[in-house]
């Protein structure tokens, strides 16, 4: 892969560039550090993660997919927004976004996901060191996905080419870049302080007493999967008026496999009625069945889905001291 260097003067004068032929969109540190477009490079924030993910800009939170009037459906234009650059986008997020993207565009070509994925370039801000205590990273086996990566070298950057569209961005633009003479080193990839996680095949850990410490704090309240940037059950809900009952909007919403309600069905069966149930599902989807289907883990160790929990269940934590129950002991 191409390297490039960029001082840091130059890097701001790029993404001005940027956002005067895209909408640029990095980490801003407002309430809770969120990705919000922005116009000048001072509003970006790039001393943790983002509390949330990138994952509203493509899965969006809420999304029309027919209204209806009578039996007359009509599907809206699947218009993909103009392009958008996403800078600041750690290795957890993006390889996040490839995740989502083996669900909604390899396997089921959804149309909706498609539109908002289109047009839009991935710049990295690599972690040089982990920046939650909650990070496990570097237990997942995460791999390079992006157009751009930067490397933060404190005066300057080292940016390191992963596609043609991102090598096609620093030739637009080669009076801001020079280009290097080596190539970034496996230890220069590492993120210190980012593998707690000790074991990823959990099979054998289902009937593990061990659980029941996180299913007795767990609530139920869905926040870990809202934050999670791979996390992707949704629900539907046709929406009508009450003066025009025959005309409406069907309605995808983000949904939550650690919600009771996920599950019910006609006749009022609820397939996983215990919250065991429903805590284990999410950990094992994360860590067992998307790999079953998929090749790899769906987890990619941000660690949101611990640090945003109302009662800070740390299920790595929970997994290191089933796989390992002397560690408990000492
Ligand atoms: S955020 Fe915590 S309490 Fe809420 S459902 Fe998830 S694990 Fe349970
Ligand atoms: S399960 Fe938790 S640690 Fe894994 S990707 Fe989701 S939020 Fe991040």
């Amino acid at each position: 892969m191409q390297v490039f260097r960029q001082d840091k003067k130059r890097w701001r004068e790029f993404l001005i560039r940027l956002s005067r032929s895209a909408e640029l969109i990095a980490p801003v540190k407002t309430d809770l550090l969120r990705f919000e477009p922005i116009t000048d490079p001072e509003q970006i924030y790039l001393e943790k993660n983002a509390y949330f993910p990138l994952k509203e800009w493509f899965f969006r939170k809420e999304e029309v997919i027919f209204q209806f009037t009578g039996n007359k459906l009509t599907v809206p234009a699947f218009t993909a927004p103009k392009q958008r650059i996403f800078f600041g986008v750690r290795k957890c997020d993006l390889n996040a976004i490839r995740h989502q993207d083996m669900v909604f565009i390899n396997d089921v070509g959804d149309p909706y996901y498609k539109a908002q994925r289109e047009h839009s370039l991935l710049l990295g801000y690599h972690c040089n060191t982990a920046p939650s205590q909650y990070c496990f990273c570097g237990s997942m086996d995460l791999v390079d996905f992006f157009d751009l990566m930067f490397y933060d070298k404190e005066d300057y950057f080292l940016i390191e080419v992963g596609s043609d569209r991102g090598e096609a961005l620093i030739a637009e633009h080669h009076d801001l870049f020079e280009q290097h003479n080596r190539l970034i080193t496996q230890d220069e990839k590492h993120i210190p302080g980012a593998d707690r996680l000790k074991v990823k095949d959990i099979a054998h850990l289902y009937d593990n007493p061990g659980w029941k410490e996180g299913v007795d704090k767990c609530l139920s309240c869905g926040a870990c999967t809202a934050l999670c940037p791979t996390c992707y059950c949704f629900e539907f809900h046709d929406e009508t008026k009450l003066a025009d009952p025959q005309s409406g909007e069907r309605k995808r919403f983000w949904s939550s496999c650690q919600l009771q309600d996920f599950t019910r069905v006609a006749g009022d069966h609820v397939f996983r009625k215990e919250r065991e149930e429903r805590f284990k599902h999410r950990i094992y989807h994360q860590l067992d069945y998307f790999r079953e289907k998929y090749g790899i883990q769906m987890c990619v160790g941000c660690g949101r889905c611990i640090e945003g929990c109302p009662t800070r269940i740390d299920f790595v934590d929970i997994i290191n001291r089933m796989e390992r129950p002397e560690k408990k002991e000492a």
